[in-house]
């Protein structure tokens, strides 16, 4: 690890105890961005379940082998740069004795405490195949083999509600796009449902627009301010009540 014992931030440099809790990309940044702007010097709880960090990112490639998802060892990175590894979840944060619990009833003593638990998965449109990541390489693959062997021929990327980062939706259609091209597939329709009013809206309208275009060359049909409510094979249906036959 190279430290620069950079000076920090005022109010930071006077933290002795730091714990971050998550195990994901925003603990681990948090952790090299301290070490980067304080050194050495504060003493790091990293508080994590997982024993592994899965970069997300490029699992939506995996699926057309034009990636590895990338696996890091959470005690090894916690080793490198400094920080006193817990496999444990978070409990309870009590800021009156400046306390942090741990499963298992541990304590901890922190002057600092940063929370990058993540969000919350749930459970949304039963029957569709739902992209998580890593973890669903092999069915997006499964499902790649029926296009290709004509078991199914229209498929809908549908976002759910109240997200903002849709971009792996737009990733998953426009490889498949391609990867339907290259295998001079025909009769396949692909389709993209989200409630978005503009498609990748987070990235702003230059970004729809530039997307919109890219969309309409592939000739994937694009449904905006379209939220996904139910799907059985066949009929995937919108809140709006309108129903469309997809696969
Ligand atoms: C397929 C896919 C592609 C993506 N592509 C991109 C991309 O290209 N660019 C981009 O910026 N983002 C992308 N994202 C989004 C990105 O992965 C998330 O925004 C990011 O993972 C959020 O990081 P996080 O650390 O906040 O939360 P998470 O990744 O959800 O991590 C939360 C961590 O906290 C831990 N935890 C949970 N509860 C506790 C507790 N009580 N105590 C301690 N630890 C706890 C969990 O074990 C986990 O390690 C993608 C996501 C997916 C699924």
């Amino acid at each position: 690890m190279t430290a620069p014992p950079k000076q920090g931030p005022p109010a930071l440099r006077r933290r002795r105890r730091i714990a971050i809790c998550g195990g994901g990309v925003a603990a681990i940044e948090a952790l090299l961005g301290l070490r980067a702007l304080l050194g050495l010097a504060p003493h790091v709880d990293l508080v994590a379940p997982n024993r592994h960090f899965v970069y997300e990112p490029l699992a939506v490639a995996e699926p057309f082998g034009l990636a590895q998802t990338r696996i890091f060892d959470v005690a090894a990175v916690a080793a490198e740069y400094r920080s006193q590894l817990h496999v444990a979840s978070l409990e309870a944060v009590e800021p009156g004795s400046g306390r942090i619990v741990l499963s298992g009833g541990a304590t901890l003593w922190y002057d600092c405490v940063i929370v990058a638990v993540g969000a919350r998965r749930c459970a949304w449109l039963p029957g569709a195949l739902h992209f998580t990541g890593a973890a669903d390489v092999a069915s997006f693959r499964a499902l790649l083999a029926q296009l290709e062997r004509g078991d199914l021929s229209r498929v809908a990327f549908a976002a759910p509600a109240g997200i903002s980062w849709t971009l792996p939706t737009y990733e998953l259609a426009l490889l498949t796009a391609s990867w339907v091209a290259d295998r001079h597939l025909t009769g396949i329709e692909i389709a993209i449902f989200t409630p978005e009013e503009q498609p990748l809206a987070s990235f702003g309208p230059t970004a729809s627009r530039a997307l919109r275009d890219v969309l309409a060359d592939r000739g994937i049909r694009l449904r905006v301010n379209a939220g996904a409510e139910t799907f059985v094979p066949g009929a995937l249906r919108l809140t709006s009540g309108e129903s469309f036959e997809v696969d």
